[in-house]
């Protein structure tokens, strides 16, 4: 894997503290701004990170989904849930762009919903599964090249600001896409939330390939002033996720081999789907200033 050193995306070069170190990366918290990113991280991110591995990976604690496609009925699950969390912003459906759009089970929702969708996926893998599911062409490009042609009533990051090189440089080029009144929702972990704080490097969300920096309320909303957008409502609910017990009892061992046998016996009451939200994740909703 081939490493890069960066400054920080919000200031460019001011200094940084090292947080902590994990072979081969840092993360690190800028002096200036209060933005924690790593330090070195990943390049050739489409290449070495997002490929079909990433999608159902062995290692998906680490980096990745262990079966990202074949999580579809829950992935609408929860998107349903969000989307009665957006609805009430919007007087009727109108366009939707989802940036960064997987397999594109969003976007399956929201044409239910009667919205007119469009998607965004540069992973090869996972576009050609949100088309076929689709009925419908996914654009590939790089977003920071990526030409709509046409404006949205809503562009939507869902896990997608972490994951960007030039976190900034994308909601400018977002804001681009707004149709007059339009809003980006997105969402993204939050590195002050009590979970984070608590479970310090343990936190599910230090994934160092993938996750590129990580947002708190206030370095988000720096970040999005510096796109030329401001928050207009900023919430946990409806950030959690539906997913089955072996998901979590697969991520609890990030906490260490305890907490999986801890988790472990549950699975004989044969996997069942629950809700998981522990408050460490952020939707927001921004409009131009
Ligand atoms: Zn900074």
């Amino acid at each position: 894997m081939n490493l890069c050193e960066v400054s920080c995306a919000l200031c460019g070069d001011a200094p940084s503290s090292v947080r902590f170190h994990e072979e081969p990366f840092t993360v690190r918290t800028c002096d200036s701004c209060g933005l924690d990113y790593v330090s070195p991280r990943a390049l050739d991110l489409i290449e070495s990170v997002y490929d079909a591995t990433y999608w159902r990976s062995d290692a998906a604690r680490r980096k990745g989904y262990s079966d990202y496609a074949g999580d579809l009925a829950l992935q609408r699950k929860t998107f349903a849930r969000r989307l009665r969390g957006i609805e009430p912003l919007f007087p009727r459906p109108g366009r939707v762009l989802d940036v960064g759009c997987a397999g594109g089970a969003f976007l399956l929702v929201m044409l239910e919903s009667g919205w007119t969708v469009r998607g965004l996926e540069p992973s090869e893998p996972m576009r050609a599964i949100a088309e076929e599911r689709l009925g419908a062409p996914v654009d590939g490009s790089d977003l920071m090249l990526f030409e709509p042609g046409e404006t949205f009533d809503l562009v939507t990051l869902w896990d997608v600001l972490e994951h960007l090189p030039d976190p900034v440089g994308a909601l400018r080029r977002a804001r681009s896409w707004l149709a007059p009144g339009g809003r980006i929702v997105l969402e993204t972990q939050n590195v002050a939330s009590l979970a984070a704080r608590a479970l310090g490097r343990r936190w599910h969300h230090y994934k160092h390939e993938e996750h590129l920096v990580h947002f708190s309320p206030t370095t988000l909303s720096r970040a999005l002033a510096a796109a030329g957008l401001r928050v207009t409502s900023r919430t946990t609910r409806a950030a959690g996720k539906y997913v089955r017990l072996d998901f979590l009892v697969e991520r609890s061992g990030r906490l260490g081999p305890w907490a999986t046998r801890a988790l472990a016996p549950l699975l004989a009451l044969g996997n069942p789907v629950v809700y998981i939200n522990p408050l460490d994740e952020m939707i927001v909703v921004a409009e131009p200033l």
